[in-house]
C-alpha cells in the first residue's frame, strides 16, 4: 500500500473521473439496460465485467468494497447485508456437507451459533478449539476433511486476542485457508493479511459504520491461498461451475480473484444478501472518519479499563491494553496501537449486581450494539449469548457477571462519570 490508511479511509474505492461526482453516487437502481442481447449474455457467462442487476454487482457497493479492500491490502472484496452473511458465505463458499471447520470457540455468539448449529445443519462438522490451547492441541483439531480455520482478531465479548501465527501455522501445515473476522480491530489497528490470514470479514456494522445506522458485512480475498495447489479439498473453486458454463474459478481468476468472484457469482446469485446501496453509501461516510474515531475509541477504553481496575466494586477487568490481562503481550504484538474501545468487567455481586448497574447508568445506553460513537453496555450471559449453557458460556469467556462496555468517542471524563455513579447505586 503506497499511501497511508488514514488516507485511504478518505480516498479509497472511489476516484471520480473530470466532472464526475466528488463523494461516490448512489446508484439506487436493480438493473441496467443493454442495446443487445449478445452483450448480456458475456455479463452472464462472467466472460465480461459488467453491470446488470444490483444481486451481483452494483458500484456503490463496488467502490466501498474496493476501500475496503484496500484498507485490508487485499485483491479483491465484496460486501455482504450483514456480518453474519459476511461470515457465512466465506466459510460456504469452501465448505459443503462433509467438510469440517476448526474454529477458535471465543468468537462472536451469531457465528458460533451459524457453525456449531446451522452449518452443521447441513453436514458441516465443526471443531472449536480454546483461543489459548498450545500448537499442539490445535494442530490436533485438524482434521483430513477441514477446509477452513476460524477465529476472531478481538473476540466479541471475550476480547482474546487472537495467536495469528499460531493460527496460521496450523492452517498452512493442513493446506487449509485461515479465515479471521477483523470487526472489532478494523484495518487501523490489525490488518490480518500481515499475519498470515488469507480472508478476512468484517461485520461492517460495528466501528466501520461506526454510528449505528446500517447493518452490513464484508469479505476481503488476500490472494494468497493457492486453490489449485489444494484442489481436491476446493472442487468448487478448482472444478468446472456448470451453473456458469464450465467456468473453473481458479483456473479463470487466478488466486486473486477466484474467491470473491465465485462468493459473488455463486452464493450471492443463489441466496441474495447484498446490501443496499443507500446502506453502503452510508457505511462509507463512516469509513472516511473511521482511523480518527478509533483513535479516540481505543484512548477511551484505556482509560476506562484504567478506572474500572482501581475500582472495589469491580472485580474483574479485561482489556488488552492493561499491562497484565491475559492478552497484553499478544496485544503488544498484533495491536500495538491499540485494540478497540470494549472493555469487559465484572461487577461485584454477580449477575444481579451488573444488571443493577446497567439500569442505572444516564450516559452509556443500554443496547445489543457494540463500536459505537455512543458508549454502550450489555449483559451478554442474558442477552446475545443466552442461547449457551453455562460451559458454553465459560469456553466462549462470558460470565454471568461480565458487563460489556463499549466506549464511544464522547469525553471520557463523561464517560467515567457516568460508570461511577452507575457503580454507586449498587
Ligand atoms: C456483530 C458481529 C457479527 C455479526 O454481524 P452483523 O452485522 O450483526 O450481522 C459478526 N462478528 C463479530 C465479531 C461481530 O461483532
Amino acid at each position: 500500500m503506497s499511501q497511508q490508511l488514514e488516507t485511504t479511509c478518505v480516498q479509497g474505492g472511489w476516484q471520480p473521473g473530470d466532472a464526475e461526482p466528488r463523494q461516490v453516487p448512489i446508484y439506487q437502481n436493480t438493473t441496467w439496460r443493454y442495446a443487445t442481447g449478445e452483450h448480456m449474455a458475456r455479463l452472464f457467462d462472467l466472460e465480461e465485467a459488467g453491470y446488470f442487476y444490483t444481486r451481483l454487482a452494483n458500484p456503490t457497493n463496488d467502490a466501498v468494497a474496493k476501500k475496503i479492500c484496500e484498507m485490508e491490502g487485499g485483491t479483491a472484496a465484496m460486501l455482504t447485508s450483514s456480518g453474519q452473511a459476511a461470515n457465512f458465505f466465506a466459510l460456504f463458499n469452501i465448505c459443503e456437507a462433509g467438510s469440517h471447520i476448526v474454529a477458535s470457540s471465543a468468537i462472536y455468539g451469531g457465528t458460533y451459533n451459524l457453525i456449531a448449529v446451522t452449518m452443521a445443519k447441513m453436514g458441516i462438522e465443526s471443531t472449536f478449539v480454546a483461543p489459548d490451547c498450545t500448537a499442539e492441541e490445535l494442530d490436533a483439531a485438524l482434521k483430513p476433511n477441514t477446509r477452513v480455520v476460524f477465529g476472531e482478531t478481538i473476540a466479541n465479548p471475550a476480547l482474546a486476542v487472537l495467536d495469528f501465527e499460531k493460527f496460521a501455522a496450523a492452517a498452512n501445515a493442513h493446506g487449509v485457508p485461515l479465515v479471521v473476522d477483523n470487526t472489532f480491530a478494523t484495518p487501523v489497528n490489525c490488518r490480518p493479511f500481515e499475519w498470515g490470514a488469507h480472508i478476512v470479514t468484517h461485520s461492517t456494522t460495528k466501528y466501520m459504520d461506526g454510528h449505528a445506522s446500517a447493518v452490513g458485512g464484508a469479505i476481503v480475498d488476500s490472494g494468497t491461498f493457492d486453490w489449485m495447489a489444494h484442489a481436491e479439498k476446493y472442487p468448487g473453486l478448482t472444478t468446472p461451475d456448470e451453473s456458469y458454463h464450465g467456468v473453473v474459478y481458479a483456473e479463470a481468476f487466478g488466486k486473486e480473484g477466484a474467491f470473491i468472484t465465485k462468493a459473488t457469482a455463486h452464493l450471492m446469485r443463489d441466496l441474495g444478501s447484498i446490501p443496499s446501496p443507500q446502506n453502503s453509501f452510508i457505511l462509507n461516510l463512516g469509513l472516511e472518519s473511521l482511523a480518527v474515531r478509533m483513535k479516540q475509541h481505543c484512548a477511551n477504553g484505556q482509560a476506562v479499563a484504567e478506572y474500572l481496575q482501581q475500582h472495589p466494586k469491580v472485580s474483574w477487568v479485561r482489556y488488552s491494553g492493561l499491562p497484565g490481562d491475559a492478552y497484553y503481550n499478544l496485544a503488544q504484538k498484533y495491536l500495538p496501537n491499540g485494540g478497540c474501545g470494549v472493555v469487559c468487567f465484572g461487577v461485584v455481586g454477580g449477575r444481579e449486581a451488573a444488571q443493577t448497574f446497567m439500569s442505572n447508568l444516564k450516559m452509556a445506553a443500554i443496547a445489543t450494539h457494540v463500536a459505537d460513537a455512543r458508549t454502550c453496555c450489555l449483559h451478554p450471559a442474558s442477552t446475545t449469548h443466552r442461547q449457551m449453557t453455562d460451559e458454553e458460556l465459560e469456553a466462549a469467556g462470558v460470565g454471568a457477571d461480565q458487563v460489556r462496555m463499549s466506549c464511544g468517542i464522547e469525553a471520557v471524563e463523561d464517560i467515567i462519570a457516568d460508570i461511577e455513579q452507575a457503580l454507586a447505586a449498587i
